[in-house]
């Protein structure tokens, strides 16, 4: 199949399996079961070589990453007995770890190389049959992380990388008409910074080649953009005299980049123009692209704030959003393509996992026993769920941490809508404010921004309990210098748009205090991406956290270091 992509024949076969579906998840599970029966996890639970669904959910209980964390860290330090799999796990992911602020170890395997590469076939063929692509390359600004050797002798690195790294991934890239433009020594190089710019010059070198931009989410390809801004002539330059800029230091790099990079003062001058001619940067990918069919990356979830400045840079270029899975494993493909962004859902595909869907609406909240999570396909339509994984690699009914909005149904499996992540953010006592409502409020108040022709960088948000009583702060970086009064007006703007009825009566009542707006310098996001690729994450994986904690003390302090206004609400008087 790596040979010839036949996107038919991949077609035909996910409906096959999607028809199948509740069969499909039973197999799917007793496929997971026998495997690693014999696992010191999986044994403590007597399953007693019962496979089905209602045997393994009254014994194995539901846990969450901390449960699990002992017996990963047992595989880590060189474990020689099956701990979580039969056969040996050989390498650890690091999960972003966004969220806790730290990386996350999780259990990795072929198996997950295997459901990544059906994944990104199944979104292929029917993103291909939707919009074809003919031969060519792709930008994509992919980043292997560091990787290190736990004390057992295990390779850990981020998922990306792992997949990145694997033969399969060249094969898949390869038959789906989409290798990437740059060589490996650029995507595995040690310093981000210096990958970027040469992935930028790759593409630039091969523009007349390139079919698709794309990246893991759509954040690294706004970031990759805004750096374009900063060296452009820089670029240009190097493309006019063949010398690599002095700010490549790799000699790897170097070196593979000599291989693609000659005197071309042509193409420089091209370049050169092009962008002169555009204003403010729009437009930017199709000028310099013209054979760009599409821009690809994971655009949902906390990836939507990014989508207005990409549109800037995609002109009418179209946007694509890539399929929903996590370190932990892939979870649904993106097969609706011709659907914008925003409304983008994924098909859950029904052997690539056991999975399970812990209601989260119509929970009585007089029932003291904790709901019980359901199968794949008694779902509720119009429901939320958080989503709880069994999978290849030594997951067993994990909970992800995700919600998840059932909208549908293809054939007999699930079209879900990523909704936001489970843990409250902005809490201080009845008040519950998810991402999703720190996203509607950052964007509301943004607007009043676009009258001075700017715009919120990124954003990220703290519980200030040093205070009292307790109150929100929310950190913006703005393009540009924005007037005291507008920025009165935003952060007013933002306390009014907190709409959740605990926060309102809290507001009024004076159980929270007014909320600050803390304007930071420019760069201070960058600062933030610095940190975690230094803690080996990968631009690629990388999602600003929306909520900095005590459990983040690092960031807080980039954070408040960095605050060159502030400003507090008037709203409630
Ligand atoms: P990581 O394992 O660090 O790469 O992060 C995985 C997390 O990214 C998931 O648990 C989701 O919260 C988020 N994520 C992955 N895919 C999507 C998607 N298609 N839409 C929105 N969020 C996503």
């Amino acid at each position: 199949m790596e040979n010839k992509f036949d996107s038919e024949k991949v077609i035909e076969e996910f409906e096959s399996l999607t028809k199948d579906a509740k069969r499909v998840q039973m197999e799917t599970l007793k496929k997971i079961l026998n495997e690693n029966g014999e696992a010191e996890y999986l044994k403590k639970w007597n399953l007693d070589g019962k496979f089905d669904p209602e045997t393994y959910s009254s014994c194995v209980p539901v846990v969450t990453h901390k449960d699990l964390e002992p017996y990963i860290q047992k595989i880590a330090d060189g474990a020689s007995y099956p701990v979580l799999t039969g056969k040996p796990i050989t390498t650890i992911t690091l999960s972003s770890g966004t969220t806790q602020g730290k990386p996350k170890f999780v259990p990795y395997n072929d198996e997950l190389t295997e459901t990544t590469m059906q994944i990104y076939r199944t979104s292929f063929a029917f993103r291909n049959r939707a919009f074809p692509i003919g031969n060519g390359k792709a930008l994509s600004f992919i980043f292997g992380s560091k990787q290190f050797t736990t004390k057992g002798g295990l390779l850990a690195g981020t998922a990306t990388t792992n997949v990145y790294r694997s033969a399969q991934f060249k094969k898949t890239m390869k038959a789906m008409q989409t290798p990437c433009c740059s060589p490996d020594e650029v995507i595995f190089a040690p310093d981000f910074h210096q990958s970027l710019y040469c992935h930028l010059l790759c593409g630039l070198i091969f523009h007349q080649d390139i079919q698709i931009i794309s990246s893991t989410f759509a954040h690294s390809i706004v970031h990759s953009f805004r750096t374009f801004e900063l060296v452009w002539e820089e670029l240009c330059s190097d493309i006019r005299t063949g010398v690599l800029s002095a700010r490549i230091t790799v000699q790897s790099i170097r070196t593979a980049m000599e291989k693609v990079l000659t005197p071309n003062p042509e193409l420089a001058d091209k370049i050169y123009n092009k962008c002169l001619g555009l204003t403010e940067w729009n437009g930017l990918i199709p000028e310099l692209f013209p054979n760009c069919k599409y821009i690809y990356a994971i655009m949902t979830g906390s990836m939507e704030p990014y989508l207005k400045k990409l549109r800037v840079y995609a002109g009418g270029v179209r946007l694509l959003s890539a399929d929903y899975g996590s370190s932990e494993g892939w979870i649904g493909a993106n097969v609706n393509p011709d659907l914008p962004p925003e409304m983008t859902s994924y098909t859950v595909l029904p052997d690539i996992g056991y999975f399970e869907f812990l209601p989260l609406t119509n929970v009585d909240e007089m029932d003291l026993n904790e709901p019980k999570p359901i199968g794949l396909t008694d779902v509720q339509l119009g429901e939320e769920y958080e989503v709880v994984v069994t999978n290849f690699a030594g997951l067993y009914r994990y909970r992800l941490g995700d919600v998840v909005k059932v909208i549908g149904f293809h054939n007999a499996t699930l079209k879900l809508q990523f909704v936001c992540r489970r843990n409250l953010m902005l809490t201080i006592n009845i008040d519950k404010n998810t991402e999703r409502d720190l996203q509607l409020s950052v964007e509301a108040a943004a607007k009043l921004l676009a009258a001075e022709k700017l715009e919120v960088v990124d954003f990220t948000s703290h519980v200030d309990l040093a205070t009292d009583p307790g109150h929100y702060v929310i950190f913006w970086e703005v393009s540009g210098d924005a007037s005291d009064e507008i920025l009165k007006e935003c952060c007013n703007c933002l306390d009014k748009s907190f709409v959740d009825a605990g926060y309102v009566s809290s507001r009024k009542v004076k159980a929270i205090g007014p909320l600050e707006l803390r304007v930071l310098q420019r760069g201070t996001f960058q600062k933030i991406l610095d940190h975690y690729v230094g803690l080996g994450s990968a631009l690629n994986q990388f999602k600003t956290p929306r909520c900095v904690g005590p459990t983040n003390p690092k960031v807080l302090q980039i954070l408040c270091n960095n605050v060159v206004k502030s400003y507090v609400s008037s709203t409630f008087g």
